[in-house]
């Protein structure tokens, strides 16, 4: 178990202040900044002076959590192993696309418990929510490999709307002006399609850029795919989102993992135009990648053949939705969507 000092890292700058209540506020504001750096120590912050730096260092730790393992793929995404306090692990990943713009994608969770059948996640089970501060560790390490980040996505383990408070917690930190200063216009939440937290969302934001792993439209085949939809059902996952829209104003992504043979179908076809109806939505083609350890009632799934993606793009397009297709990286790391679960590298991109 490591050190059980408090950890600085999931405070606001607000909150920092007030917990260092014998520190004059500015010195608060120079630690917070120092943080949101990513400074190893206590003993970096050297505009600090050394007895403050001591007794902070006594009294406090800067991060709650540590990498214990990193992957590196060829095409330039890093999978980092995160070891929590209580020794869970969890994933996170860094993705770049080419032109330097660099994407973390970060964990909600420990595990997750929603169990869509075709995620290496689903099958771990779901351990427990992530604090600001192990949520906004992630970020600060991924960095600190791949220099600066452009955009975040909550897309690792985890169903994020299960933790919205200590996500919100998180984003605040990561977009204050004083710190990181991202642009919550950079961030996606992606669910898999909790009414209620949709629905909170749209009340009291943060107003960052909403995605759904839709997967499917049609109820019968999204309920075996995607537990969730028995609670959630497709109808008032519709609903929830056109309130989202109408409070927020934005557009909401659609992610389709297209798994072969088996939502690729007319039906989804038609199920996905009509519940794009109304909605100011992309629809964000994801080809499944393989996670061995899964199967779909009783039967292996399988990627979808190139021509069975451009087909289904290609009718989604004449029926006039907006689509786009995300390009598969970190398959050589098992750092692609739906594959992290398990340190280890995956199967080569092939
Ligand atoms: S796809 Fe997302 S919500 Fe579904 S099991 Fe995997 S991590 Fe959880």
């Amino acid at each position: 178990m490591r050190d059980r000092k408090p950890a600085l890292s999931g405070l606001s700058l607000q909150d920092l202040q007030s917990a260092l209540k014998d520190v004059p506020p500015y010195r608060g504001r120079q630690i917070f900044q120092w943080i949101s750096r990513g400074v190893p120590s206590f003993q970096s912050m050297t505009d600090i002076p050394l007895s403050l730096r001591a007794s902070l260092d006594r009294q406090y730790s800067l991060y709650s959590s540590s990498i214990s393992a990193h992957l590196d793929d060829p095409d330039g995404t890093v999978k980092l192993q995160i070891l929590l306090y209580d020794q869970e692990r969890i994933e996170s990943v860094l993705l770049s696309d080419g032109a330097d713009r660099r994407t973390a994608c970060l964990s909600a969770q420990a595990g997750c418990p929603m169990a869509c059948v075709f995620c290496k996640t689903g099958t771990r089970g779901f351990s427990r929510n992530l604090t600001a501060g192990e949520i906004v560790e992630q970020f600060l390490y991924l960095r600190s490999f791949g220099g600066a980040i452009a955009n975040i996505v909550i897309m690792g383990m985890g169903e994020p709307l299960l933790n919205l408070p200590e996500l919100r917690k998180a984003l605040a930190i990561l977009t204050d002006p004083e710190g990181a200063g991202l642009s919550k216009r950079r961030i996606t939440i992606s669910t898999s399609g909790i009414v209620q937290g949709i629905r909170e969302l749209a009340d009291a934001g943060p107003d960052v850029r909403l995605a759904v792993s839709l997967t499917t439209a049609d109820p019968e085949l999204r309920e075996r795919l995607m537990p969730v939809t028995k609670a959630n059902p497709l109808s008032e996952l519709k609903d929830a989102l056109l309130y989202y829209q109408r409070r927020q104003g934005q557009r909401i992504t659609l992610e389709t993992v297209l798994l072969g043979g088996v939502n690729t179908r007319e039906k989804d076809l038609q199920s996905l135009a009509q519940f794009t109806q109304g909605l100011e939505a992309i629809v964000n083609v994801i080809p499944w990648n393989p996670v061995e350890e899964v199967s779909f009632e009783g039967k292996p799934l399988r990627e979808p053949f190139r021509n069975e993606i451009e087909r289904f793009k290609g009718a989604l397009e004449k029926l006039g939705l907006k689509v786009t297709q995300r390009f598969r990286k970190g398959r050589c790391v098992a750092g692609a969507c739906g594959q992290l679960a398990d340190f280890r590298g995956g199967e080569s991109a092939g």
